[in-house]
């Protein structure tokens, strides 16, 4: 199993550090040739406008959107949900995501106050995990076939699964806990035996 992430910009060594953590092979992914034989991705956080035009400057924008349509196990956090989701609010001028995730996310939801803060999140299937919020995005439409895999004790979601896409609004990969990752893994590992 070859896991690749999304290297252009953003926590790309955080994520590549959780893969080794895990004796997962990984592979930074900067031209197309790199999602040749790779089995799952990693869209990791940063800043969304910025990752939506490198995509495009080298030509990974089609690539990506084709891989992730043919079911390509994605997992996106923060700027990479914001990647992965199929509409956007709050986008900058010109913001396109890939899109593959059939929900609506708004950017920069929190606000300047309390635009970064650690938690515990309760994810589904998982249990309490460590994450860090940093200037990050909630979901405020899921579509059908989309699972809610993660809410804030207000209710505001921070994590969707759409049985080969998972998506969270947090960086497990800066809090250092490793479950959210190897949960990913083990969807990578069903879905190749399928
Ligand atoms: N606010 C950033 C964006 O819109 C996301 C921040 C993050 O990935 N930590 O892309």
């Amino acid at each position: 199993m070859i896991v690749g992430v999304l290297a252009l910009q953003g926590g790309v060594s955080e994520h590549i550090a959780m893969l080794e953590h895990l004796a997962v092979p990984s592979r930074a992914v900067r031209r197309t040739e790199d999602l040749d034989g790779i089995d799952g991705l990693i869209l990791p956080g940063g800043e969304s406008g910025v990752i939506d035009r490198l995509t495009r400057l080298f030509g990974l924008r089609e690539p990506l959107r084709a891989a992730i349509g043919a079911g390509l196990p994605v997992l996106g956090t923060c700027a990479g949900l914001i990647m992965l989701a199929d509409r956007i609010t709050g986008a900058a001028p010109g913001q396109q995501t890939l899109g593959g995730l059939d929900v609506t996310v708004e950017r920069n939801a929190f606000g300047s106050q309390r635009d970064s803060f650690d938690t515990t999140v309760d994810v589904a299937g998982i249990g309490a995990i460590d994450a860090s919020f940093i200037r990050a995005p909630i979901v405020t439409e899921v579509g059908e076939g989309v699972d809610v895999i993660a809410t804030l004790p207000d209710g505001r979601i921070v994590g969707v699964h759409d049985g080969h896409r998972i998506g969270v609004s947090f960086h497990p990969e800066v809090s250092g806990d490793p479950r959210l990752h190897e949960a990913f893994v083990r969807l990578i590992a069903e879905i190749r035996r399928r």
